[in-house]
């Protein structure tokens, strides 16, 4: 805490792995005093720079960029770009050390990274999110490459931004390579990729379901969010017959009892993927569902809880009421979303709990299926994808429950995810020396 002051997100991330990881080491001969964990928790490159950029109105605008190269003994660094008014160093020093972990989890060879910016999206042209992506890559593409780190989309960068990023690190550097996944289709893109953090999570769940027998046919529930995570989050576990009947952004969330089906998700992705506008929007077209502004979710009743919308947006109080309403089974899509103090109260009630770093790594696997097709200059089938997909899901599972899994049969997923996450990364730096 004292080599890193301000940086609380970075520290409540890194103490929830050492919290698993360290009793792990004491025990195992071949890891003690190498001082991996001290080694993964400083990054190996930290970049920060100014991104200047001229509005609509002529103005000129700064903003500050950031690239974390964090770890690369098992691939490239590998990690999403965020786009959004909170980002910091400690946000994405958070970010870049859970993705080590969950790129290991994915089996896929990907080292670990994070970058972004505090650029606020909201309420920008389209001219001005192009030039602000010009300004950024042109600072960014000195530092990245399709052998060196990768990164892809996170809050506020979707299909739309990568693209206006591509284009710019083409035209500076003269070369087509798969240097950022989420592409468009027609330029290297990968089909599933959209879908792939948000129908993994509920694969995820699915499979944490299945140990217990049970299944989403016919469950109630309730997903935060509306982004890309979100969305997926909820068409998959439509599709598998449960209703969902939340969705939420940061100014509140919708209750449709009735559930959120194909059509009304279809006018949720025109609301946000075309108008980027409102989730209280909604009941526009569907004045039957409810508005509750400046809430998060957590209070309606249900079965599986999907938190698909952004760190710590689930604290202790909001787990109770959870596990007093019957919820069994909570899936995080988005990196974080649930205190220390929620996650305890899952792991004492002993629920099905899938830390995001397990249960969201389907968007970074599939990009990592993005990046050998662009290795390969092939494309493979949708089905094809999503069925590597569902295959990479049941790995990560299989490897939580390795090493979760106690004497009494149940699965800590969070000591899981850690354990097996830290394990190849760690392997990977032994044999490679203190470097
Ligand atoms: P999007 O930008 O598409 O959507 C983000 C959603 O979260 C929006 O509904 C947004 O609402 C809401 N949100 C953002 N910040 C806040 C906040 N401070 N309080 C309340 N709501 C907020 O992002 P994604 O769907 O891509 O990402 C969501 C989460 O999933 C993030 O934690 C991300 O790191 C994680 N993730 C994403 C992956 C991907 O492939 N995209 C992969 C793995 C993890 P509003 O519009 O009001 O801001």
């Amino acid at each position: 805490a004292k080599n890193n002051p301000n940086e609380p997100e970075f520290l409540q991330a890194v103490m929830e792995v050492a919290e698993t990881v360290i009793p792990f080491i004491e025990k195992t001969p071949k890891y003690q005093g190498k001082m991996l964990l001290e080694r993964m928790v400083e990054p190996e490159r930290v970049m920060m720079f100014r991104v200047a950029w001229i509005d609509d109105k002529g103005q000129t605008q700064v903003n500050k960029g950031y690239r974390i190269q964090m770890n690369s003994a098992i691939g490239p660094y590998k990690g999403g770009l965020r786009f959004h008014p909170s980002v910091n160093l400690s946000i994405l020093k958070f970010l870049a050390f859970e993705q080590v972990f969950k790129n290991s989890l994915t089996t896929l060879p990907m080292g670990g990274g994070k970058g972004g910016s505090n650029f606020d999206p909201k309420g920008k042209s389209d001219t001005e999110i192009m030039r602000f992506c010009q300004a950024f890559m042109t600072e960014l593409a000195r530092h990245i490459g399709a052998d060196t780190d990768v990164p892809a989309g996170d809050i506020g960068v979707g299909g739309r931004e990568v693209g206006y990023m591509y284009g710019q690190y083409k035209k500076l550097r003269n070369e087509f390579t798969g240097v950022l996944t989420g592409k468009g289709i027609t330029f290297g893109g990968s089909l599933i990729r959209p879908e792939a953090t948000g129908y993994g999570d509920v694969y995820f769940a699915q499979n944490m379901l299945a140990t217990k027998g049970e299944s989403f046919a016919g469950k109630t529930v309730v997903v935060s969010g509306s982004g890309n995570v979100a969305q997926y989050a909820i068409e998959k576990a439509t599709q598998l017959g449960a209703k969902v009947v939340t969705a939420s952004d940061s100014s509140g969330y919708i209750y449709d009892a009735d559930g959120i089906d194909a059509a009304k998700l279809g006018y949720i992705m025109e609301i946000k993927n075309v108008n980027y506008g409102r989730i209280s929007d909604y009941l526009k077209k569907y004045p039957n569902a409810k508005f509750v502004e400046g809430k998060r979710p957590w209070e309606v009743k249900c079965d599986i809880a999907l938190p698909c919308a952004t760190q710590n947006e689930l604290n202790g109080e909001e787990a109770q009421v959870l596990v007093s309403n019957g919820c069994i089974c909570v899936a995080e899509g988005a990196n974080m979303p649930s205190t220390p103090e929620a996650v305890e109260v899952f792991l004492k009630n002993k629920i099905l709990f899938a830390p995001g770093k397990a249960s969201n790594a389907g968007g970074v696997a599939t990009s990592g299926l993005e990046m050998s097709q662009n290795s390969l200059r092939l494309s493979w089938t949708r089905e094809e994808v999503d069925q590597r997909l569902q295959r990479i899901m049941s790995d990560i599972h299989e490897a939580c429950v390795t090493y979760g899994k106690d004497e009494n049969g149940f699965v800590d997923y969070v000591k899981g995810a850690n354990i097996a996450g830290f394990v190849k990364v760690a392997d990977a730096m032994l044999a490679q020396g203190v470097v």
